[in-house]
């Protein structure tokens, strides 16, 4: 790997180091106003060699008495510690010696020390910490020194480095393709992709993929951390965009990298009052302004990484920025199996190691913690000086990180897995038995994110910006499908679907209060200044009717939710062969595609 580092610029610890050496030389040079040369000795041999008259003068200062020696040719001098002692100067005046008394001058070593140096002090550290930013090269030396900046000339990786992510590897042969010939592109005009965002939850393998499109197409790999921009000082953060792109430009084609990009796009009503808000702000607009500048047809592609895509600043997604976006989302048993292979090609694996079990065992294991259960087994198999890794290792690994995932609750348990495919069976069945929801594109039980468990995925046949009353009805019927199955085949239903029933309830509430769906209120919005005037979070709605109408609203909606609710269990009981295949096959393979749900349904 080749990371450059760039240069510090002139560091706090030299300033410290300066401050400290004038200190300590002062200190030292000043304490002692008498030459150095002065011979100490105890005070009563001084009293004696007075009473010898060995000394020519004899100086008598604040902290010190000096005797100057008789002798010809050289001054010495003996010094002694001054101490209290009222019988000297008799003493002096007996010996007939010549003295007198002297102000040292620590004048100026005060003053030095009270004034000077706390004042170079303040200076330096106001230069260091402003002072610097206040000039364009200022800023720039700053963000060097923050070198959170990786190239990487060739990242060695490729697509058989990634396992268990065919669709997104799929998407992002284009992109590639568009690195490897950006001639080509560029002379058919063709669209050329700018930004891709990929998204989902962590150790999933988006760094690797991105490493991975820039191996396969052997351009440079920039990468940097959206985290990491939080910390810095104002205006650091933007400098640092604007190198990376001027960087990147020299380099082209290459491949930029964001990780975390959610803490530089967070929304920006998400913390208006947050620490270090401000730089983010001016990072993310740097960010934007350098994307939408910069000309596409110079080889660059940005790629960025967010498991939380929900909190970005919807100004990122705008088109002509990461416009494009790719899941990358936890493996199913195959992908398990796929990525367990990849992990496992330098390891020995002693014959009774299957590596289709071990994906079995693995339900909700993300492709970094496969990474480590092998890792793992292989370190349990060395200790006990086997000569290859044997499936007890394995099992031992797999134990080891479920304990530790448990904690962060990513583990599901048997009966909550059947639960959830039950669940999301329902919700499938009920999509492709109304007759206005959208298609069913697949059905998972691999947890995605943190609010879903499972998911079924449908498919917009076109873009829709008006819904009939029968639609939202039906939408309703879907969302209610997940618990009504829950109801069928286990006879009690579970804290899943809360999600859901807040949902439906939503809509239907819209209908009642919004578009005027409900005969009992007539055709009458009730809902007016709904979006508050700024800052979208916590609005209260301005409830312009009474009590009375409050009730029949409450009553309306209610009504709604159960009438679906009955509508849909009725449609699931009649299917209810069909509803149990369907989970059993989830709780197999834990997805099951559009098409095989509708072939099972026909069938
Ligand atoms: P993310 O960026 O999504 O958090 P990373 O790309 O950093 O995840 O993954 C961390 C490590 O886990 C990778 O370096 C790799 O060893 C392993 N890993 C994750 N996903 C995969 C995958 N799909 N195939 C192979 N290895 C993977
Ligand atoms: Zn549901």
């Amino acid at each position: 790997m080749d990371k450059e580092k760039k240069q510090q610029p002139w560091p706090l610890i030299w300033i410290a180091a300066a401050i400290l050496f004038i200190i300590l030389f002062f200190f030292f040079s000043s304490s002692n106003l008498s030459p150095t040369s002065a011979e100490q000795v105890s005070y009563s041999e001084f009293k004696k060699m007075i009473e010898e008259k060995k000394f020519e003068e004899v100086l008598i200062e604040q902290n010190y008495v000096r005797g100057i020696l008789k002798e010809k040719g050289k001054k010495k001098e003996i010094r002694v510690v001054k101490v209290e002692d009222p019988d000297l100067i008799k003493l002096l005046e007996k010996n007939n010696i010549k003295f007198s008394g002297k102000e040292t001058d620590t004048w100026l070593r005060d003053f030095i020390l009270a004034w000077v140096i706390p004042i170079v002090i303040f200076i330096l550290i106001w230069r260091y910490l402003f002072g610097r930013l206040g000039t364009g090269a200022g800023i720039t030396a700053v963000g060097r020194s923050k070198a959170s900046l990786y190239i990487e000339k060739d990242t060695g990786v490729t697509f058989n480095d990634v396992a268990g992510v065919d669709e997104a590897k799929e998407e992002l042969k284009e992109v590639i393709d568009f690195l490897q010939h950006p001639d080509k592109y560029l002379r058919l005009g063709g669209k050329i992709p700018k930004g891709v965002l990929l998204v989902g939850p962590t150790g999933t393998g988006k760094t690797l993929l991105a490493k991975a499109v820039a191996g396969e197409a052997k351009v440079p790999f920039f990468s940097i951390s959206g985290s990491e921009f939080v910390e810095m000082f104002v205006g650091v953060g933007a400098a640092r965009v604007r190198d990376l792109f001027a960087q990147a430009e020299q380099k082209a084609p290459c491949i930029i990298f964001i990780d975390e990009i959610d803490a530089l796009g967070k929304a920006r009503i998400a913390a208006p009052m947050g620490g270090g808000y401000e730089e983010r702000e001016h990072t993310l607009q740097q960010l934007l302004v350098e994307m939408d500048g910069f000309d596409t047809k110079k080889g660059i592609i940005i790629m960025a990484a967010t498991n939380r895509p929900e909190i970005l600043d919807p100004a990122l997604l705008r088109p002509g920025r990461f416009d494009r976006h790719i899941l990358v989302d936890r493996p199913d048993i195959k992908g398990r199996e796929d990525i367990l292979k990849v992990h496992a090609k330098n390891v020995k694996l002693s014959a009774d190691v299957d590596l289709k079990i071990i994906a079995a065992r693995t339900p909700g294991f993300a492709g970094a913690d496969l990474a480590n259960v092998v890792n793992e087994a292989a370190i349990l198999a060395a200790r006990k000086d086997k000569n290859a890794v044997e499936l007890s290792d394995f099992e031992e690994a797999i134990n080891r990180a479920i304990a530790g995932l448990e904690k962060k609750k990513k583990v599901i348990s048997k009966k909550e897995q059947e639960i959830i495919a039950y669940h999301e069976s329902g919700h499938a069945i009920a999509a492709e038995s109304v007759p206005h929801a959208d298609k069913v594109h697949r059905v998972s039980i691999i947890p995605r994110g943190i609010a879903a468990l499972g998911y079924t995925l449908q498919l917009p046949t076109e873009d829709r910006y008006l819904l009939t009353k029968t639609e939202l009805l039906d939408r309703l019927a879907v969302l209610m499908g997940g618990r009504a199955a829950e109801e069928i085949v286990f006879n009690e239903v579970s804290t899943g679907a809360q999600n859901d029933l807040e949902r439906a309830t939503g809509i239907a509430r819209s209908m009642v209060v919004e578009y005027g769906m409900s005969e009992k209120l007539g055709p009458v919005t009730f809902e007016r200044g709904k979006k508050p005037l700024f800052l979208d979070i916590g609005y209260m709605p301005t409830t312009e009717y009474s009590e009375e109408t409050s009730r029949l609203i409450d009553e309306e909606v209610s009504r709604i939710v159960k009438e679906t609710y009955s509508r849909v269990k009725k449609i699931l009981e009649e299917k209810k062969d069909k509803l149990l295949i369907l989970g059993k096959m989830l709780i197999e393979k834990e997805v099951i595609e559009g098409d095989e749900l509708r072939r099972l349904l026909a069938a």
